[in-house]
């Protein structure tokens, strides 16, 4: 099967054009940029992610434990497993909204940009999905 050759930033196709490239990932996946422009912003991306992975961590973490513990709390007729989690979907969703990092096979197969606002969107809908455990 061919793989698909596509900017790792902005997710445009590069077929028959000279890509850059910026060598060999430990997965043997290569980071291929349409122009020096996503290179450049995909390596302060990068940076960015590695900077705020333990935010982003702690976050889905935290988020879990609240959801777990509503599962114990069970949904008494005081709503507070309900209330711990809507609030824990709620952190889930938000998490994801400030820190929308998902798989690096997304992120191999749509390019940063696209991953991004994929991220970001799950992150709006838990949010959503949150909100309405509420009531
Ligand atoms: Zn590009």
């Amino acid at each position: 099967m061919k793989k698909r050759r596509i900017c790792s930033y902005c997710g445009r196709r590069i077929e028959g054009m000279e890509p850059e490239y910026r060598g060999s990932r430990k997965d043997n996946q290569e980071e291929l940029y349409c122009s020096p422009e996503c290179r450049k912003r995909h390596e302060a991306a990068l940076g960015n992610i590695r900077r705020n992975l333990k935010w982003f961590a702690a976050g889905i973490t935290l988020s879990v434990l609240l959801i777990l513990c509503s599962a114990f709390a069970g949904t008494s007729e005081n709503g507070t497993g309900s209330l711990l989690g809507g609030s824990g979907i709620l952190l889930l969703g938000f998490t994801l909204l400030l820190f929308p990092y998902c798989t690096p096979e997304t992120y191999a197969m749509l390019g940063y940009v696209n991953t991004t606002r994929l991220g970001r969107g799950m992150g709006i809908l838990i949010m959503l999905f949150g909100f309405w455990m509420f009531f």
